[in-house]
């Protein structure tokens, strides 16, 4: 469907990845009557809306869905289209029913130490994280029986849990993937996370509908216009409350396109650098596991592709976040003859936090148009002294966490292009009081709006080492309380807007 069937709605959420859908979830379960419209720019995937695509068996399918969600430009990793800005080489967005959460890993930490957001109350956080827990579906624990990953973890527990916090300890990686009955994994989509709100007459997914602006009467929120990606036919929907989840590049733009332009929107915009490295375990180490578990190669290679995922946790200590994934195949050739075991190349991925500062943004021209006829985003990024300090000592580390797991496969640890993490935060970030520094206040509401929200990682104020979207979808489960609240009991009294 590529225009809302109705003139308006108690809510319109725009963007259906994590973040919009979480949105989307918490108001329909805890507002009893309110009607919400759910619209992504992009196409629906899957019968199911938001369903991952790694849970599409046909490789030749899976590959059509991953094409259909990169939209018009050069195709970033499987699933994703480059932006195209010079200053951050690998920045990528995804354009389809279930936006980035149809493609991710689902790897799911929570924030620790300087991560978290000091301002908000923390029992509020971890009771909003325990949320988004269930609403991921994550567990720890579906790839406990991948080979070696024990072997991997102790290795790295040695290095670094001295001194660590019990719950700041190197650890199986929570993901957001379950385990069925007959052994197969599913990873979480947004289907996931809309769960039975995805089938009401409640709710109402359109797909291939573009977001032209959010409208607004003085300071309030009436609706937003919109285009027909097929039809081209653009048309106004009423709204008493909108939620801008359109990502970290577009979230801003929208609001750059409505003309709602704080000092602080674009700004504060923060990647995670990356640094990976890649070691083998030691052929010992392989036979010794052999020996114990009396499994064969064959076995063995039940480990699906990337799997047997370690967690480093980010500490103020040691401020990186280490990922480290066991391939069922080497990631770089090896010399002829050398068999390598199913779990035993080690791909190490470290992420600093960045130097957070307002220079790094992006910003939107009036006179020139993306591919989409909106605002064209221009992005300014560079690395601090501060990030050049901290990508050398995270190299140094993930060169001796390398040492502690195996033999080295590369000469060194690379850092990836700037936008590699595809982690892009900040750019309307929340903040506790109207001073400048951000775009929207500690339930995502927009300052001086009434009825705007907003959502993904761009919400996040902190610079974080982990993957965000655990966070994100938190701190939208704490925006829809503020929302659930703004509808009230009294709902049916929606503007129609002028056509
Ligand atoms: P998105 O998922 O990006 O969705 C935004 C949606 O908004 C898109 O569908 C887009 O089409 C829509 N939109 C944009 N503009 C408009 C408009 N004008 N009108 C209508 N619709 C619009 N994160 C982790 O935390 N852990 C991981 O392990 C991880 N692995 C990843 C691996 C890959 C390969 C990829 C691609 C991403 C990964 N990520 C990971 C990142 C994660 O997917 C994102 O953090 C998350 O999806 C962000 O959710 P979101 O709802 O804010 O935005």
């Amino acid at each position: 469907m590529s225009l809302p069937s109705a003139p308006a709605y108690d809510l319109v959420v725009v963007g259906s990845g994590p973040t919009g859908s979480a949105y989307v979830r918490e108001v329909y379960e805890r507002h009893p009557t309110a009607r919400v419209l759910l619209l992504d720019a992009g196409p629906r995937l899957t019968d199911d809306p938001g369903r991952h695509v790694k849970n599409i068996p046909d490789p030749g399918e899976r590959a059509r869905a991953q094409r259909a969600s990169e939209g018009p430009g050069p195709a970033g990793r499987p699933g994703t289209r480059l932006l195209g800005a010079p200053e951050l080489p690998a920045a990528a967005l995804s354009t389809n029913v279930g936006g980035m959460g149809a493609h991710w890993t689902g790897a799911c930490p929570r924030p620790g130490d300087g991560e978290r957001i000091g301002f908000l109350p923390a029992a509020e956080l971890d009771a909003d994280l325990a949320r988004a827990e269930r609403l991921l579906h994550v567990d720890a624990h579906v790839f406990d029986g991948a080979p070696f990953a024990d072997e991997v973890r102790a290795r790295l527990s040695a290095l670094f849990d001295p001194g660590r916090a019990a719950d700041r300890r190197v650890a199986a990686m929570p993901l957001a993937v379950t385990a069925r009955a007959d052994g197969a994994h599913v990873w979480s989509g947004t289907d996931v996370i809309l769960g039975g709100a995805a089938h009401d007459e409640r709710v109402e997914i359109a797909d291939r509908c573009l977001c032209l602006r959010v409208d607004l009467d003085g300071d309030t929120v009436t609706g937003v216009t919109v285009r027909d990606q097929v039809t081209g036919e653009e048309r106004g929907v009423g709204a008493r409350a909108v939620v801008v989840a359109a990502d970290a590049l577009r979230t801003p733009q929208l609001l750059h396109a409505s003309g709602v332009r704080p000092p602080a929107l674009g700004r504060y915009l923060n990647d995670q650098p990356q640094i990976v490295y890649a070691v083998r375990l030691p052929d010992d180490v392989v036979a010794a596991h052999r020996a114990v578990t009396g499994r064969t190669r064959d076995e063995d290679g039940a480990i699906v592709p990337q799997s047997g995922v370690s967690w480093v946790p980010y500490t103020d200590a040691q401020p990186f976040h280490g990922q480290v994934m066991q391939l069922d195949a080497s990631p770089v050739p090896l010399a002829d003859g050398v068999e390598v075991a199913p779990g035993a190349v080690v791909g190490l991925g470290w992420f600093c936090a960045k130097d957070i500062t307002p220079e790094d943004r992006v910003e939107f021209s009036d006179t020139e148009t993306d591919a989409y006829g909106l605002p064209a985003p221009r992005i300014h990024y560079r690395y601090t002294d501060a990030d050049l300090a901290a990508i050398e000592r995270a190299k140094r580390a993930v060169a001796e966490a390398g040492a502690a797991v195996g033999i080295p496969l590369d000469d060194s640890p690379v850092l990836l292009p700037a936008g590699s993490s595809l982690h892009y935060q900040g750019t309307t970030r929340m903040g506790p009081a109207d001073d400048g520094t951000s775009v929207c206040d500690t339930h995502s509401r927009v300052w001086n709006i009434h009825g705007l929200w907003l959502a993904g990682n761009n919400v996040i104020p902190t610079a974080t080492a982990c993957n965000p979207t655990l966070t994100s979808v938190a701190l939208a489960v704490r925006g829809a309380r503020a929302l659930v609240e703004h509808l009230g009991s009294a709902v049916g009294h929606v503007a129609t807007p002028a056509r």
